[in-house]
């Protein structure tokens, strides 16, 4: 890819790692004209109707704002979309509740698989320049100074001007190329599950601080209000005791914890359960390799950013390469930008985490002095409310 050559006719950019992130890059990087080939693991078919995975998505308005510029956000159904209109958070059983909401809307839920799959319909409608290859799991790596190369599983070798490796939190292609990974195992999984319940749920999304879990529930259902998402965050040992338990058993334990805050409630889909593990690479870029989506950083989920985060920062580097200079210079122009949009916010949500997860008085005292100060302290409560929905805080 040099300056003086037709970006349509250049040798494609391999992208490896067909999850929702290296789509939307390959579709963000066909609009700046440059062409791609995605290389992934799973067979084609499994990205064209991806199962259902238990994610529910909160996207920010500056995540939609990049799925409608990429025709992904028509794409999805209206039913898949749910408005998220306040959030409430509880320390432990008090019944008092400290509220997040903003003039319209926090953000918008949407099941992962269907990010997923509007994602594969974006590639596939820009196939001129997107090449999808399925069951193509890369297994190596050789950067060069001019440019790189991996080798397939079955042995077949690709040479590119540059590798973007989009293969998850636990990437390899991050260790192949040899750059370093803060990784923070908090010791804990999330289950999740669709539950249906007796009592509306306003549009809302409740977080419950109990003594060694977390409860949180996030509305779903289109137009019926008696759907969410159980988010349940759990210490490694007892989420291992919960999944040892049939469906029903499973449901008492989560009926007996809910405090009777959505009344009577139903499993309604499958359960599904993620070890916690926050991941921040030492670099985003090196020579002709870059890393996007979790494998340059892999938030805990709390705060709801880590596809928001992957769709910035595709965004971001598909605007940066598609200047058409010197690739060396929008590397490093794309990592310092990436580096700004999701440093603080990760470190941020570590500690928030670590706070909230600490069972020990003086944390628990200190969490509840948290809660109490953002109750009384408008300014720190629109803070927070303008980094759940990436807009800007006004006074
Ligand atoms: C419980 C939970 C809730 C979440 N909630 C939110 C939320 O509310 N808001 C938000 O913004 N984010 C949220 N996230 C984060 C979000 O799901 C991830 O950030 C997003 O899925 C990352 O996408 P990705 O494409 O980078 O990686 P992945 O989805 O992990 O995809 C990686 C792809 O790479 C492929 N691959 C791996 N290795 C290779 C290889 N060697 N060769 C070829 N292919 C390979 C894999 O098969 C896979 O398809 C949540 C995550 C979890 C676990």
């Amino acid at each position: 890819m040099s300056r003086s050559q037709d970006p349509a006719s250049a040798p494609p950019l391999l992208i490896v790692g067909g999850g929702p992130v290296g789509l939307s890059l390959a579709c963000l990087l066909a609009d700046a004209g440059l062409p791609s080939r995605v290389l992934e693991a799973q067979p084609l078919a499994a990205l064209a109707d991806p199962p259902e995975d238990g994610r529910e998505i909160a996207l920010t308005q500056r995540g939609i704002a990049i799925l409608q510029r990429l025709g992904a956000w028509q794409d999805l159904a209206p039913e898949e979309c749910h408005p998220l209109r306040r959030a409430r958070v509880f320390n432990g059983a008090q019944a008092d509740s400290l509220l997040f909401e903003a003039g319209s809307e926090l953000g918008t839920l949407v099941p992962n698989h269907a990010l997923r799959r509007v994602a594969h319909a974006g590639a596939r409608r820009r196939a001129e320049l997107v090449e999808l290859r399925g069951e193509a799991r890369v297994m190596a790596l050789e950067l060069g100074p001019e440019g790189a190369a991996v080798t397939l599983a079955d042995g077949e070798r690709l040479q590119t001007p540059l590798v973007v490796a989009a293969d998850s939190r636990f990437s390899a292609l991050r260790r192949l190329a040899g750059i370093p990974c803060e990784m923070l195992d908090f010791g804990r999984s999330v289950q999740l599950a669709r539950i249906e319940h007796e009592r509306p749920h306003e549009d809302q999304a409740l977080e419950c601080f109990h003594h060694g879990h977390t409860m949180a529930w996030l509305p779903l259902g289109g137009r019926s209000p008696h759907l969410s998402s159980l988010v349940l965050t759990l210490p490694a040992d007892l989420a291992e005791t919960l999944r040892g338990l049939d469906d029903a058993r499973w449901l008492d334990w989560v009926q007996a914890h809910a405090q009777g805050r959505l009344g009577r409630l139903r499993l309604a889909g499958p359960r599904h359960q993620y070890p916690l593990v926050a991941t921040y690479a030492q670099r985003f870029a090196s020579g002709r390799f870059a890393l996007a989506g979790d494998a340059a950083v892999g938030m805990h989920p709390v705060t709801a950013h880590g596809y928001n985060f992957g769709l910035y920062g595709a965004a971001r580097l598909a605007e940066e390469l598609g200047r058409r200079g010197n690739v060396e210079q929008a590397l490093a122009r794309y990592a310092e930008g990436h580096r700004r949009d999701t440093q603080l916010i990760y470190r941020g949500t570590n500690t928030v985490v670590k706070l909230f997860t600490d069972e020990r008085a003086p944390a628990r005292l200190l969490r509840r002095g948290v809660l109490d100060l953002a109750q009384r302290l408008p300014p720190l409560k629109r803070l927070i409310t303008a980094q759940l929905t990436a807009r800007p805080a006004s006074n």
